[in-house]
């Protein structure tokens, strides 16, 4: 078995939150396990919860979608979120679930060792890019320890609001030039919150 589906092994047998007392299935996540792009968004709804696999709702078409602008599928890339499992009502995280969740992301990150983390909405913003806001940063890029953190627009927010539609389809295009440029790219030696951004 490989070192990734050991790991979702572990994380479906997680209950250290209240939420998994009420999941249908847990959502680890799903793609190429040597994915070069590793997508990070918040939490599962309610399609994800049934079928136990990410973005599989109206958000996950949209974003095959976005995926195919830049001639990737699914398949080719690693899709997790911030939380494994679906928060009741689909209310937003808790500190405590992403505190809880954390080390299931980081280990997700060690196995896959992605050239790229693209942070989907704010919950999963926040963990790469603390005290930053979306509206300013979304389609901007920074480079640490070899891996390219870059944040986009959720893509639940932006179905139904054509502006940041307009955005998380520009930034996911700037997204095959920033993996080209990678290797040149300056990297970054202080923590994510004190680096400054540059433009994609
Ligand atoms: N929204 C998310 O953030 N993740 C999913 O898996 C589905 C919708």
């Amino acid at each position: 078995m490989s070192a990734l589906s050991e790991l979702n092994k572990e994380i479906a047998d997680c209950h250290l939150c209240e939420i998994a007392k009420y999941r249908t299935k847990v959502v680890p996540g799903e793609g190429a396990e040597d994915a070069g792009i590793l997508f990070i968004g918040e939490a599962p709804g309610w399609h994800e919860d049934q079928q136990g696999r990410p973005f599989v709702g109206p958000a996950g078409l949209y974003l095959d979608q976005l995926l195919a602008s830049i001639n990737l599928k699914r398949e080719q890339v690693y899709i997790a979120n911030v939380i494994k499992c679906r928060p009741l009502s689909n209310r937003d995280p808790l500190p405590v679930e992403i505190q809880n969740c954390r080390n299931w992301l980081e280990r997700q990150i060690e196995i896959i060792q992605p050239k790229m983390i693209v942070t989907l909405g704010r919950y999963s913003m926040a963990m790469f890019f603390p005290g930053k806001s979306i509206s300013k940063i979304h389609g901007t890029a920074q480079k640490q320890d070899d891996i390219i953190y870059y944040a986009m627009y959720h893509p639940a927010a932006a179905l139904h609001q054509q502006s940041l539609r307009r955005a998380i389809e520009e930034d996911m295009l700037k997204i095959p030039s920033l993996l080209a440029r990678a290797k040149n790219m300056t990297e970054v030696k202080q923590q994510p919150k004190q680096l400054s951004m540059f433009e994609a």
